[in-house]
């Protein structure tokens, strides 16, 4: 069944991708599954079938990883040129600009988001991510090391080589600007890859590797495996001859992948859940810490694993900001991502949706109460209305636990110094903001917040060049800036007595 799509401007080649199945790519060619199996991909935003998908498992692994690690093997890869490496990356950010609508249309129909964030963020940020890793390809630079050790003189200095052949396994809230953040530094230190998208939104990592071939990258290099995660993720975590994996998802699916990473020891970075902490202090500026606040949980539908969930406001001008953020959600019109004036799409599949909605009712029947929202938008596709909560007491589940949905829960607080130790008390340590005119006070809240990334008067700033990954059971490792290269290198030290 095609699905019926509302907008008079479908771009062409995305009517084309859709209107064929779609096949894997390793080795440099299109192919089927070993099995012969597909899967399908649903439009969010009606619940149709959106596209057919070569459904890949363990057989399709075993030959991506073999593909993979002839690449890396016979050099043709590593011992590119570093310049030539990074040529090609930029080459890839140029294709991908080149065809911009395209993937934001494509992303938008598989996500559900809205088409005007995708056009102005999710495809330019992986652009952006693959042009700034183009320029490290230049850059893996080692160290020499003065040596003490008695008698005899020594040279002694570091490498930094490539990890080898990587396993990355993506999730589906910013499909292609995930792949984006796993695949440009992997490439750029000359490792070898095999993407495996998330089977709710495999189709921008596919139009990717056709993007790739034709920027010509060697067969091997980077090869797009889709799939479900019980099977071709499973099978990629526990390879035998995948030296690295890296993952984004949820901490439970985190653990199995450290778990079946085990077996021969490969090295493993994750970025995983969060229950994000926001603080708004008395002094704030309220004109911009309120929309700051709303965009910091309700951007891309709550589907961030940074969103500002647990949103701590000083009693002062607890009412005031409630009001506020309350008013912003019943601003947003909720709808599907094609249409011009949606800002806020569905979640992304009828599974998300039953677990924000079950959220909302435990919650509710806890004893919390919905200012706003608190339940599923009537009719077709997977809508649920945003969501502020009030009256919240510290061990629901929706204060403990991620819900990876439109809802806040507004907490006051009315001992600054008391906020950051219940700020701090989660499993999680993703990211936090706070909200002050005071200078000093921020800077002091920042260096207590346990969190991998702290914004400042701001929410939801991205960089290529910024370090981005977790603290406590939000993950291991940080993505994007050059300790993303660290995720990607070991280190290799060469001592030579002279
Ligand atoms: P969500 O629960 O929000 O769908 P997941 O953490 O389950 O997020 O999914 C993120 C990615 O992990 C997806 O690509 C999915 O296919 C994959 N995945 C899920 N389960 C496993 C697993 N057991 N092993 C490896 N990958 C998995």
């Amino acid at each position: 069944m095609a699905t019926t799509l509302a907008a008079p401007t479908l771009h062409r080649n995305v009517a084309e991708f859709l209107s064929k199945p779609r096949k894997m790519l390793v080795n440099g060619k299109w192919v089927d599954s070993v099995s012969g199996k597909t899967f399908e991909t649903y439009n969010p935003a009606t619940g149709e079938v959106l596209a057919t998908v070569a459904e890949g498992d363990r057989a399709d692994i075993e030959q991506a990883v073999k593909a993979a690690r002839r690449a890396f093997e016979s050099g043709k890869w590593p011992e590119m040129s570093p310049s030539k490496r990074g040529r090609l990356l930029w080459k890839l950010a140029d294709l991908l600009e080149a065809n911009l609508e395209e993937f934001a249309q494509l992303e938008t129909l598989d996500n559900g988001k809205p088409l005007t964030i995708a056009r102005v963020a999710d495809v330019p940020l992986a652009i952006d991510m693959f042009r700034y890793m183009a320029g490290w390809a230049t850059k893996v630079e080692g160290n020499t090391i003065p040596i003490s050790s008695g008698g005899a003189k020594y040279f002694a200095y570091t490498l930094r080589e490539p990890v080898g052949v990587v396993g990355q396994i993506i999730p589906w809230n910013f499909p292609l600007l995930m792949a984006a953040w796993k695949l440009a530094p992997a490439l750029a230190v000359g490792c070898t890859v095999i993407l495996k998208p998330a089977e709710q939104t495999p189709l921008t990592a596919l139009r990717l590797g056709e993007l790739a071939m034709e920027a010509g990258f060697p067969d091997g290099v980077f090869n797009v495996v889709p799939g479900f995660g019980e099977t071709a993720g499973a099978a990629l975590a526990a390879h035998p001859d995948v030296d690295k994996i890296a993952f984004t998802g949820s901490t439970e699916v985190g653990r199995l992948i450290l778990q079946a990473a085990a077996g021969n020891l490969k090295k493993v970075s994750l970025e995983l859940g969060g229950k994000s902490p926001n603080i708004i202090f008395p002094d704030a500026d309220l004109s911009v810490a309120i929309p700051g606040s709303a965009s910091g949980i309700f951007f891309n539908q709550g589907q961030c694993c940074c969103a500002g969930s647990r949103l701590f406001v000083h009693k002062s001008i607890f009412d005031e900001v409630v009001d506020g953020v309350a008013k912003v959600a019943k601003d947003f019109h909720v709808g599907p991502g094609f249409d011009a004036a949606t800002n806020m799409g569905p979640l992304v599949s009828q599974e998300q949706l039953d677990r924000v909605c079950g959220y909302l009712d435990s919650g509710i029947s806890e004893g919390a109460k919905a200012v706003v929202g608190g339940k599923k938008k009537s009719g077709a596709g997977y809508f649920v209305e945003p969501t502020v909560l009030v009256d919240t007491k510290p061990d629901m589940k929706v204060i403990k636990e991620e819900i990876f949905g439109p809802v806040v829960a507004a907490i006051p607080f009315s001992d600054p110094e008391e906020v950051l130790p219940t700020a701090n008390n989660s499993i999680y340590g993703l990211a936090a903001a706070v909200w002050t005119r005071d200078i000093g006070k921020a800077h002091r809240t920042a260096a207590k917040l346990r969190a991998g990334t702290v914004w400042i008067n701001c929410y939801n700033v991205f960089d290529a060049a910024l370090p981005f990954g977790g603290y406590k059971q939000s993950g291991w490792g940080r993505e994007m800036g050059h300790d993303a290269l660290e995720l990607y290198t070991e280190t290799k030290a060469v001592c030579a007595q002279l």
